[in-house]
């Protein structure tokens, strides 16, 4: 992106009417837990912009290639699923690796796959932290760090890293292990945005609050009161959110619309963090 001096205002060669900054055509994009949930719903969002995207997970091929032939189908045509473990930086490699050689370019970088494990402090087991850390902070860096390898020679790149409410809160589960790991993602977030804004990549990320995907619904309809209670009631909105209701910030995020926006993260929780803390409490 070329910056100009223009009687004293200081622009870029980003213009044009916003609704346009937004669009994403001719723009390669890579989800990574793109095969469902929160990441699926970003990867459509991407392809409606105009983006053509590759969905990555770690074993649910089918999963991926269902969404990929979705994308496909609203006119992302080049798009298609790869399988990769984020927790293996080879695999990562290898996956920018192919998208480069079929689409030619790199884009957009999502670092979305993500896991939960519910746990007693007292109780975690050393096998435990290492997995659910492996996956959420390791796999967050190293797919940025596969990205920014492709990006920084091209001198341009746009990372985006799914964090969570939870970095924020201590928000009412056994889930010490996982609000560090995304705690320690929005610092990560921060760090590469500083070291890589030189080569024009910028990195931001999303905080979602309580959102219905596979890993929320089968709590929800077990233990429906208790789930009301740290999920729903706490939330000033007074509901959980839906996938869908991220993909917006995720366009944003990837697009020229944002042009100026790097090192940050987009709390999105129905007001959850507004919420005072007696509420929370179960
Ligand atoms: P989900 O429905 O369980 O989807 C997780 C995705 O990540 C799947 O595509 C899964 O594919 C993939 N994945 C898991 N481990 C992987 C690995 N090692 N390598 C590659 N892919 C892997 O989860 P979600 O609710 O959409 O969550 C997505 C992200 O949002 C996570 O980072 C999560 O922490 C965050 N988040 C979720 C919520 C919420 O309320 N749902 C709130 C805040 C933040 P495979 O099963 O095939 O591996």
């Amino acid at each position: 992106m070329a910056v100009h001096l223009n009687k004293g205002r200081v622009g870029t060669d980003v213009c044009g009417p916003v609704t346009e900054r937004l669009r994403l055509k001719g723009r390669v994009a890579m989800v990574t837990g793109g095969s469902r949930g929160i990441g699926a719903a970003m990867a459509r969002g991407l392809a409606e912009a105009g983006a053509e995207v590759v969905i990555v997970s770690r074993q649910g091929a089918e999963e991926g290639e269902a969404i990929a032939e979705e994308l496909r189908g609203i006119g992302a045509k080049n798009s298609f699923a790869l399988l990769a473990d984020v927790t293996k930086r080879a695999t990562l490699d290898a996956a920018v690796d192919e998208t480069v050689n079929r689409l030619g370019k790199l884009d957009i970088m999502v670092a979305n796959a993500g896991i939960g494990i519910d746990v007693n402090a007292e109780d975690m087991t050393e096998d435990q932290w290492d997995r659910l850390m492996d996956v959420n902070l390791k796999g967050v860096f190293f797919s940025a760090q596969a990205a920014a390898r492709h990006m920084i020679p091209r001198g341009r790149g746009n990372i985006i890293v799914t964090s969570s409410l939870s970095a924020f809160v201590a928000n009412g589960n056994p889930q010490a292990c996982y609000n560090a790991s995304k705690a320690g993602v929005n610092m990560l977030v921060r760090c590469l945005a500083y070291e890589w804004a030189r080569h024009d990549i910028r990195v931001n990320a999303i905080a979602p609050g309580y959102i219905m995907t596979d890993i929320l619904g089968p709590y929800l309809e077990e233990f429906p009161e208790e789930a009301h209670g740290y999920m729903i009631r706490p939330a000033a909105m007074n509901r959980i959110g839906t996938p869908d209701e991220l993909a917006g910030a995720a366009v944003f995020l990837a697009s020229d619309a944002s042009s100026y926006m790097t090192g940050q993260c987009m709390v999105i929780d129905g007001g959850y963090s507004l919420t005072p803390l007696e509420n929370r409490l179960l």
